[in-house]
């Protein structure tokens, strides 16, 4: 069934309520005009009226067409406001004309429609706007003058002229100026949207490394732990820390220490972006834990899984030097979350590993050992490295 808005577009919806808007316009004054006519106030040729209300209706039909299908996208202005206007001021001059003797009555119709600008038009679309108002009633004059002088009232015209004028210029000067203040309402509410998205993007992410930071981390932890406990599913953790970071700082300075941890971030991040055996759905989280320490959060993942990921990154750490001249390498502590345990103790058995790696000669990965589950039957020999630290499993 035909939706009369776009499903999913909210720019195209705006602009259809702006079309609809302008129909319940048409509306109102159809209907108004209708029923004067009826009650015989309204002076015009019948043979010309239903001409007019079907080319009202034609028009706006065509307009809904175009914005709905989509084909107003090609448009520089996409509401496609200017044009509409265009067309409903050349109705009423067509019925001014047919309605010479209540002329006067539709000329406010005829700069009212020009309000409809104030939600897109800029102040050269007013005064082209207001142009063509006066230009089209000044035709109309001037036909009314070559055919139909002896129904003229000089007068009257010169008057009536003159005051549409000024109307339509002042209707396009305060058309413009609310249309401006929209813009820079518009202006304010872009800058105010980056500036937030700058914050919450700030509010997550390490200034330096661009990884989450420990807050953010946490959150997410935090998070996985309920969902854990809800689905009973599995996740870990693997903290990461890097080794002799000091020497790097001693020796070459801060800086270059600084530019090392962009590059282990980087890295590591590459690395788990491409690692696709551990978790099946859920995003894994990489964050700077603080200093030289990085922590990943892995959802779905057991043990054995997040094993595999810390070897991983230990190996590509290792694997080519940063910057070409640092080699740098990492010890890691791993730990699977314990159905009933606060965060808080799986961090301290992940950082418990992490302290047997360092005390194990570092650059290696060391899983939590206190009684588990066998997850070592799924790991192979080959993805076992040297440097590995296996824990014991099993009491
Ligand atoms: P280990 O192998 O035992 O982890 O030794 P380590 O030298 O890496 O560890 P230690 O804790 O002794 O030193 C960590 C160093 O990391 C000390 C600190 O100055 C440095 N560090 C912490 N944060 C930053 C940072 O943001 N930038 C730089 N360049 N260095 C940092
Ligand atoms: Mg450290
Ligand atoms: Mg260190």
């Amino acid at each position: 069934m035909l939706q009369v808005f776009p499903p999913g577009d909210d720019r195209q919806k705006v602009r259809l309520h702006r079309y609809f808007m302008a129909v319940a316009c048409y509306v109102l004054w159809v209907g108004l005009g209708l029923g004067m006519y009826l009650a015989g106030l309204l002076d015009v040729p019948s043979r010309m009226l239903v001409p007019i209300l079907a080319g009202v209706c034609v028009t706006n039909l065509y307009f809904y067409v175009f914005i709905r299908s989509g084909l107003n996208r090609h448009f520089k202005d996409p509401s496609l406001t200017f044009s509409q206007i265009i067309v409903a001021m050349s109705w009423i001059l067509v019925l001014m004309f047919a309605a010479a003797d209540s002329r006067s009555i539709l000329l406010s119709v005829y700069v009212m429609s020009l309000l409809f600008g104030v939600f897109q038009l800029g102040r050269k679309d007013f005064m082209l706007l207001a142009g063509f108002g006066m230009v089209g009633y000044l035709a109309l004059v001037g036909v009314d003058f070559a055919f139909f002088r002896e129904r003229m009232d000089l007068r009257t015209e010169i008057l009536r002229g003159s005051v549409l004028g000024g109307t339509l210029l002042w209707a396009a000067i305060f058309g413009s100026h609310v249309s401006g203040l929209r813009n820079k309402l518009r202006g304010k509410n872009n800058e105010l949207r980056e500036a937030l998205e700058v914050v919450h993007h700030a509010a997550r992410h390490d200034h330096l490394t661009q990884a989450y930071n420990r807050r953010y981390v946490m959150q997410t932890m935090k998070a996985e732990k309920a969902r854990a406990d809800r689905t009973r599913r599995p996740f870990s953790v693997v903290i990461l820390d890097i080794d002799h970071f000091k020497i790097i700082n001693d020796r070459y300075g801060h800086l270059a220490g600084d530019r090392v941890l962009m590059a282990f971030s980087e890295r590591t991040k590459g690395t788990l972006r491409g690692m696709d055996f551990v978790g099946t759905d859920g995003v894994r989280t990489f964050g700077r834990y603080g200093g030289e320490e990085f922590i990943v959060l892995l959802p779905e993942a057991e043990l054995g899984g997040a094993y595999q990921c810390a070897e991983r990154i230990r190996y590509v750490t290792e694997d080519e030097p940063f910057d070409d001249v640092f080699t740098v390498t990492v010890s890691s502590g791993v730990a699977e979350y314990r159905l009933g345990e606060s965060i808080e103790d799986t961090l301290r058995r992940a950082d418990a590993a992490l302290y047997r790696a360092k005390d194990n000669g570092r650059n290696c990965v060391v899983a939590d050992d206190t009684p588990t589950s066998g997850i070592y039957s799924l790991l192979s020999e080959d993805d076992i490295s040297p440097n590995v630290v296996v824990g014991q499993f099993g009491s």
